[in-house]
């Protein structure tokens, strides 16, 4: 049998709530006539879920309201698998929503009102790492700095691999950083944490910072590792994408089960990679084909 691949994921877990229609709507303007969808999102919720269909045996920290949508969520993340304990259901808070409204052209407005997310405590996620045994903790940056710093200590502390997606940037504290995590910006964050324009400068300029691999994922063309040594690209595949969205949360949660399964960093990228540009045929933030195993 092979051995689990213990994967600690500690973010955000939204509703996302999606008309499509003919046109984006204009401020103070109402189109009618669209249709409704609602899925399970959050960048953490989506890298979890991309985790546990890869294979690996997942753990969700994060928190969602007392109300009918975080009872959905949670309900959605059980059902793939996914160890639900340390979920807060935060009394008296909504759960985590995204109003997503999407054209015929595929263009998209959203409106985040995060909700339970923001209200996520550092001692929570403290206890929910405290009794980890090895594998990787995923930590992303739609929950506040202190639950992300420390959810990163305790996973140090336990002596986890620690993956840092810091998404959407903001200039993560120092001392996150010198924690060394792997960071796994996509090209837009990169620029915006390193302030170069270039993808290598970028990710050589973070690497220099967190003293740790840096992987810049760059849509259709792949990803770019910095190693300590040197950089490399691995080319995505070419596929026929019909939606993008969540492609980077696939990417961060296949990448984590690689990792957690003791792949060296370059391997662990490249299958990554692969998982990442298939789901973008399929149309959602979840759209990645399941591996169970
Ligand atoms: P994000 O979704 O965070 O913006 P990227 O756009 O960089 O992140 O995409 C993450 C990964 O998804 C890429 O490294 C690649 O593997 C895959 N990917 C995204 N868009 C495409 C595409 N058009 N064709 C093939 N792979 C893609």
């Amino acid at each position: 049998m092979m051995p689990e691949r213990d994967v600690l994921v500690v973010g955000s877990i939204n509703a996302d709530l999606v008309v499509t229609g003919a046109a984006l709507p204009r401020p103070g303007e109402t189109v009618a006539g669209g249709s409704f969808e609602r899925h399970g999102g959050g960048k953490g919720a989506n890298q979890a879920v991309a985790a546990a269909r890869s294979g690996a045996r997942v753990r969700m920290v994060g928190a969602v309201g007392d109300d009918d949508l975080g009872e959905e969520a949670v309900a959605l993340l059980a059902g793939e698998g996914i160890d639900v304990s340390a979920v807060a259901r935060l009394a008296g808070t909504p759960t985590g929503v995204a109003l997503i409204v999407v054209d015929d052209a595929g263009e998209n407005q959203i409106a985040v009102a995060s909700g339970a997310n923001a209200e996520l405590e550092a001692s929570w996620v403290e206890r929910a790492l405290a009794g980890a045994r090895g594998g990787v903790a995923l930590i992303g940056f739609e929950v506040p700095d202190a639950p992300v710093l420390a959810g990163a200590r305790a996973a140090r502390a336990a002596g986890l691999e620690l993956m840092v997606n810091p998404a959407p940037a903001r200039t993560p504290p120092a001392a996150l950083l010198e924690l060394s995590p792997v960071l796994t910006p996509n090209l837009a964050e990169a620029r915006l944490l390193a302030r170069e324009e270039d993808a290598a400068d970028a990710a050589r300029a973070l690497a220099a910072r967190s003293g740790a691999p840096v992987v810049v994922t760059l849509g259709a063309e792949g990803a770019l590792v910095h190693d300590g040594r040197g950089v490399e690209r691995i080319p995505a595949p070419r596929v026929d994408a019909v939606d993008t969205t969540g492609a980077g949360d696939a990417f961060n949660g296949a990448l984590a089960c690689e990792l957690a399964g003791g792949a060296a960093l370059l391997d662990a990228v490249a299958a990554a990679v692969s998982v990442a540009a298939e789901s973008t045929r399929g149309h959602g933030a979840r759209s990645v084909a399941g591996r169970r195993g």
